[in-house]
């Protein structure tokens, strides 16, 4: 049997028991039951054939979930944090156990190509164990001397929080914001994207197995317009992390704010990769192409703009067409597939639709543009072309929105000064990479370029630790090490007296 053949059937094996059974919520560490409730239809982006039925959530759902995330919260807050520790380790050694479940279902759920998903479970088992690891010294913080006073900080975490995420990289995603509200001490609503809710139902197993006390992990499925909504409006959830559209983030904005939701947010992105003529060609091009075809474009740290200098434009772009027209679009579990199916007909459709938006506009399409048909994938399945727009301005539409897909908008530029101006005229800030071997130039972008992250002569590269987050419509807030215990905890300052200073005396005169 072939590699594709046999994850076929082994994906199958674990697909059953979603398409056979209703995927309920888990509420109070358990799961809720199917009988009379309303339900939605969740397709693969392979064929579009449905995976199963899920549970559409309420406001009564949400409400359940919440009040027994906040009923948890004293116990679990209040639990030694070395014993916090010890669980999410056993949480992540469960993760890396249903490994190939894992990246199986979301390939299949979301249409990544498996050779990236293989990755997601040991992704997802090492944001716990990094964050199982800091969660003894979470509460720990500073102490600031005054002569007659003596200032010091505690953390304390902050409540029940809820967690929305997308549906791009959902495993990874989910895991990457759970992981440190759990080791901080707050208790968990989660609610995943209605478009791929799979494998946050086997986290929440995970969480049942890993020995987590009923109510410390909920998971509520459904609608944004409804479960989420009503996550982000209840008074007992004391913080919103949300990763998704930057529209998303601004109505969640109007939502919490009658509760005054403390949130923190993750959003869109059109992140540029500034390749100057003195940079190292073949490296360049392999982290351009990686950057935007990987993960099927559907990436919020996607190199989505190529700002190339002139002096290396041609060679680079023809170079580039090359590798683009190479691609191999396939079937999520071919084992030789880059670039897969993308998530839902109506994604499908809007990233379609910036294919005549860019002829309209004047730009080339140098490569793709249409529908990816061939008789090794479904044609009921939501394939495209891998796509090149050349000859394009930053003022083009297909320059200054988020397509999510892999299509790449290339603008040629002549000077530093003039690439800085490129990459700043955007109303996103997520990301942005530069290619040069001129270091005194790459200082300068670093101060320079607005964004929240810069990676120099780099693809993408991850440091838990490091801070990861946007700027302008990007988002607010970071994630990573200590800047993800700031979220999830409220800081509070004691401030001890010497027994020195003169207190006010007020009434002594008269
Ligand atoms: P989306 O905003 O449509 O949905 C994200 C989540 O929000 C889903 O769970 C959805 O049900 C929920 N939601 C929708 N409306 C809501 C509302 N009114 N109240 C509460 N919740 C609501 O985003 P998407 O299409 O699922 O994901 C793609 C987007 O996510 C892209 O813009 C991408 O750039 C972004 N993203 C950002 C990052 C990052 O780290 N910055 C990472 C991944 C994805």
């Amino acid at each position: 049997m072939s590699e594709f053949a046999s994850n076929l059937s082994l994906a199958e094996d674990y697909l059953k028991r979603f398409r056979e059974n209703t995927t309920t919520h888990f509420i109070n560490g358990q799961w809720s039951s199917d009988e009379g409730i309303e339900t939605f239809d969740n397709t693969t982006p392979v064929d579009n054939s449905s995976l199963g039925q899920v549970a559409r959530g309420t406001a009564a759902d949400i409400n359940a979930a919440s009040l027994a995330a906040r009923d948890a919260f004293p116990a679990w807050s209040s639990m030694p944090a070395t014993e916090r520790k010890n669980i999410l380790h056993h949480f992540a050694d469960l993760i890396l156990k249903r490994a190939e479940e894992i990246a199986l279902v979301e390939s299949m759920d979301c249409g990544q190509p498996l050779r990236f998903m293989r990755q997601a479970a040991v992704r997802g088992a090492a944001n716990f164990r990094f964050f199982a690891d800091k969660a003894p010294e979470a509460r720990n913080g500073q102490a600031m001397y005054q002569p007659e006073h003596s200032n010091l900080t505690l953390r304390t975490p902050i409540g029940p929080v809820g967690i929305i995420t997308p549906w791009n990289t959902p495993f990874m995603l989910s895991t990457w914001k759970i992981a440190p509200a759990l080791a901080a001490g707050c208790t968990v609503v989660h609610k995943p994207a209605e478009f791929s809710p799979l494998t946050a139902a086997i986290l929440a197993e995970v969480s049942q197995e890993a020995g987590l006390p009923g109510g410390v992990w909920n998971m509520v499925n459904g609608f944004g317009e409804v479960a989420g909504k009503s996550l982000t409006e209840h008074p007992d959830i004391k913080a919103i992390a949300f990763v998704g559209e930057s529209q998303t983030g601004a109505r969640i904005t109007v939502q919490g704010a009658a509760t005054l939701k403390r949130t923190h947010f993750e959003l869109g992105g059109k992140n540029p990769v500034i390749v100057f003529d003195d940079a190292n060609f073949e490296r360049a091009l392999d982290a351009v192409v990686f950057m935007i075809y990987g993960l099927n474009g559907q990436r919020c740290t996607s190199s989505s703009r190529l700002l190339i200098q002139s002096g290396i434009r041609d060679r680079f772009i023809k170079a580039l067409e090359q590798r683009v027209r190479n691609l191999k679009v396939g079937h999520p579990l071919d084992p030789a597939s880059e670039v897969g199916p993308l998530i839902h007909t109506s994604h499908c459709e809007k990233v379609m639709s910036y294919m005549d938006v860019a002829r309209e506009e004047g730009a080339r399409i140098a490569v793709g543009g249409e529908r990816y048909r061939d008789d090794s994938v479904s044609a009921a399945g939501n394939y495209v072309q891998p796509t090149l727009f050349t000859d394009a301005n930053n003022n083009m539409r297909i320059a200054r929105e988020e397509i999510f897909g892999p299509a790449l908008t290339t603008i040629s530029f002549d000077s530093e000064e003039q690439a800085i101006q490129i990459a700043n005229d955007s109303p996103y800030g997520l990301a942005a990479y530069a290619w040069t071997s001129d270091q005194g130039r790459a200082m300068r972008l670093a101060h320079r370029v607005e964004t929240g992250m810069l990676w120099i002569n780099s693809e993408n590269n991850r440091n838990l630790p490091s801070p990861f987050g946007g700027i302008k419509m990007s988002g607010i807030g970071r994630d990573g090490g200590d800047f993800s215990f700031d979220f999830y905890m409220e800081t509070k300052n004691v401030c001890f007296a010497h027994g020195t200073h003169s207190v006010p005396q007020l009434g002594k005169s008269f």
